[in-house]
């Protein structure tokens, strides 16, 4: 379904991703767990397009230079040199890290404006399925986005992005700041959502253990690169990775 290869961003002579490689397959849930400045935003603003814009912009104001390189290949198309909006109507949909929502406008409204790429009859059902997984936000759905608490602006980000009809759903760090509470419920809700509208998924955050309960595969990035991959189990039974992303102490022998 998506497959990147040799992706590199310098902003200036910083390298931000090193020479990453990875891939998503059809249906699946893939993890990419890093420490704060790993590059998980480099790397989803890279698939999503939104690295082009921003290159663009601190072209035009003289500002950085900033460098990208490699290919993202998605279903088969070379879609390394095309607009974010293209990447969207194409399905890839990025929900950014911090919940960039409206906060003036209204639940619904935010809904709405989420599924600008949909067909009326498509809005409709899927406004319908996102108050059924996140019941909370039917009943605040008058409500002005800055006023919902963290989890539901979170929930509200998601609801957004499904509403915008994604094949490929990249969540950019969804748990950052919420209860442990707060972070199952939306990661249960993360994998209904893959199983119910049978897309892919790629979800990055600092910390995996909240997230590995639902990863079918998962990347770690270090200082821009990929430095170790694997299925969730063969993740699990590696010692390094149990004490560096789970906190878990190995046993001394
Ligand atoms: P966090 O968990 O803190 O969000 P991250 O893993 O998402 O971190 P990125 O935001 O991708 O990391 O940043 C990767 C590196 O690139 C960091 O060292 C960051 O300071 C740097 N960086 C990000 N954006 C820019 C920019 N516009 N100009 C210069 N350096 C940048």
């Amino acid at each position: 379904m998506l497959e990147a290869s040799g992706l590199m961003v310098f902003y200036e002579n910083m390298l931000a991703l090193n020479n990453i490689n990875i891939q998503c397959g059809q249906g699946q849930i893939v993890g990419v767990f890093g420490a704060n400045s790993a590059g998980k935003s480099t790397l989803m603003y890279t698939l999503s397009g939104i690295m082009q814009d921003i290159q663009k912009k601190e072209d035009m104001a003289g500002g950085e230079r900033i460098t990208i390189l490699g290919d993202v290949i998605y279903q088969g198309e070379n879609i390394s040199r095309l607009k974010p909006s293209q990447r969207a109507r194409k399905g890839i949909v990025l929900c950014p890290e911090r919940r960039r929502i409206f906060s003036e406008s209204s639940v619904l409204e935010n809904l709405k404006i989420g599924g600008y790429l949909a067909s009326p009859a498509q809005a409709r059902k899927t406004l319908a399925y996102v108050f059924e997984i996140f019941p909370a936000l039917e009943k605040l759905k008058k409500r002005v986005g800055g006023f919902l608490s963290g989890g539901e602006q979170q929930m509200l980000a998601i609801g957004r992005a499904i509403m915008a009809q994604p094949k490929l759903l990249l969540l950019d760090e969804p748990l950052l700041g919420l209860s442990p509470l707060m972070q199952a419920m939306l990661m249960r809700a993360t994998r209904e959502i893959r199983d119910r509208m049978e897309i892919s998924i790629i979800v990055t955050e600092q910390y995996a253990r909240p997230v590995f309960p639902i990863v079918d595969y998962a990347f770690i990035l270090e200082n821009g690169a990929a430095v170790m991959e694997g299925t969730r189990e063969e993740l699990m039974d590696n010692p390094d990775v149990r004490s560096a992303y789970f906190g878990v102490e190995e046993p001394h022998a």
